[in-house]
């Protein structure tokens, strides 16, 4: 089967479920030379067997809220490849979770393992679950009821689960304190653990400073500095957090930041002080960011994203399909250079070509962020060899893997005119691994 038959193939067998077709689509689209230069991968169905997960669990997960009434969520867990290690991959806690958003995620995970060099699979979960005004108390009894199901699917050579948007510090820890009364073992089948208890140093960090360190290397290649640059970041949990501190240790000025009611524009940039508010706000009070534009008497815009205001960088940094088409002409308009995605797949496939029709430096997720699961993979080996590393050491590994990640990307995207496509780029370096190590390993 060709590679554009695939993707209708899988529209047919799996309807209503937009974000896989996108995810799927956009890599599709990409790897088209390199699959046909390698007659084998069509004889062997490669394509096919490499987008389709290769299982998922579903289940019911059961819980009590504090007013004693019984709630049920659905949970999941889907592991899509393993061909070059356990599966790996985030758990999303969020109401708009459903089958399709979590094979988008596994499936982009897949990729974006293999280009962080580290022996790692690709897999994804989560429930439609709602931490948004739940107390503590109820978070820990769904994590807990979550595991209940999900304990005897994963493992630390099988499937080791992770953090992802709803699912942060106490989330991981509260999984995987029910995890061990369940599997009798000690071994991290989670990461994004607490740092007394198997964590890695820096992997709070990870995302957002890989995603700044990746796109230090881009602006490298046109020679620019990221002083006294002007950047817009939406979101506001982990990955933007870490994203904007970063930046403003590099001397850039950040003006922008959200959460899923609105975004705050903050002109004279946020600083240090301002920052260790946001993070209080959010990571202790839970709190939503509009409280920050009354806090500092700036800007709040409801209902809206921050691409329309003028920036020279944009981080997108919240969550899928959150930067379109028109948003991305707008950002072109106002003169921005860069774009390096902090989430996963947060431009449409409309504001993708608009970028590269520009030719701007543009990073799709699933390089930039990277340095996510790349530190979860290193505090996977610090649990295999039952020891903990400096930060200075885990930082300096995390930036060689960024540099790394670039490096593919340059050399699979690089065009004759010079221009790097770092989606195809990233896509085919991913792709390539992968198809390689399923096809020495037969047909399974
Ligand atoms: N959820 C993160 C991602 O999208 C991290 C996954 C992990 O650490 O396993 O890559």
């Amino acid at each position: 089967m060709k590679a554009s038959e695939v993707l209708d193939n899988l529209k047919r067998r799996f309807p209503n479920e937009p974000e896989y077709h996108q995810a799927v689509s956009e890599v599709l689209g990409t790897i088209e030379e390199v699959y046909n230069e390698h007659p084998e991968f069509e004889k062997s169905n490669l394509i096919e067997r490499l987008c389709i997960p290769d299982r998922i669990f579903s289940f019911r997960v059961t819980w009590m809220d504090d007013k004693g009434q019984i709630q049920t969520n659905m949970g999941y867990r889907i592991q899509h490849n393993n061909a070059i290690g356990p599966y790996k991959g985030g758990i999303r806690f969020h109401a708009s979770v459903n089958q399709s958003i979590l094979k988008f995620l596994a499936f982009e995970q897949t990729f974006k393992n293999s280009l962080t060099t580290l022996p790692m699979g690709g897999g994804k979960g989560g429930s439609d679950f709602s931490p948004r005004g739940k107390s503590n108390a109820e978070i820990m009894r769904f994590c807990q009821a979550f595991v209940l199901e999900l304990w005897r699917h994963i493992g630390p050579d099988t499937d080791v689960p992770a953090g992802d948007i709803g699912v942060g510090g106490r989330e991981v820890a509260y999984m995987y304190g029910m995890y061990k009364k369940l599997a009798r073992e000690n071994t991290g089948t989670f990461t994004g653990k607490g740092i007394e208890f198997g964590g890695s140093l820096i992997r709070p960090e990870a995302t957002g400073y890989g995603n700044v360190y990746f796109l230090l290397q881009m602006l490298k290649t046109r020679g620019i500095d990221i002083k006294g640059k002007v950047v817009t970041v939406s979101g506001s949990g982990n990955v933007a957090q870490y994203t904007v501190e970063k930046l403003i240790a590099l001397g850039a000025k950040v003006v922008t930041m959200s959460d899923s009611d609105g975004y705050i524009y903050d002109p004279d940039g946020i600083d240090r002080t301002k920052l260790d508010y946001i993070m209080e706000l959010k990571n202790l009070y839970r709190g939503r960011i509009r409280e920050y534009a009354e806090q500092y008497g700036v800007k709040y815009v409801p209902g809206a994203r921050p691409w329309g205001e003028k920036c020279d960088i944009a981080m997108p940094s919240a969550t899928q399909n959150e930067l379109d088409g028109d948003d991305a002409r707008t950002l072109l308009a106002n003169g921005c250079i860069a774009v390096s995605e902090g989430a996963n797949m947060p431009s449409t496939p409309e504001a993708i070509e608009e970028f590269l029709k520009a030719r701007i430096l543009y990073a799709p997720g699933k390089a930039a962020n990277a340095g996510g699961v790349s530190v979860s993979g290193l505090e996977m080996t610090q649990n295999a060899q039952k020891l903990s590393w400096s930060a200075e050491e885990v930082d300096q590994k995390l930036q060689s893997i960024m540099e790394n990640i670039h490096e593919q990307c340059v050399k699979y995207g690089q065009q004759a005119d010079g221009y790097v496509n770092y989606v195809k780029g990233a896509n085919v370096a991913g792709f390539m691994k992968v198809a390689k190590a399923m096809m020495a390993q037969g047909i399974l």
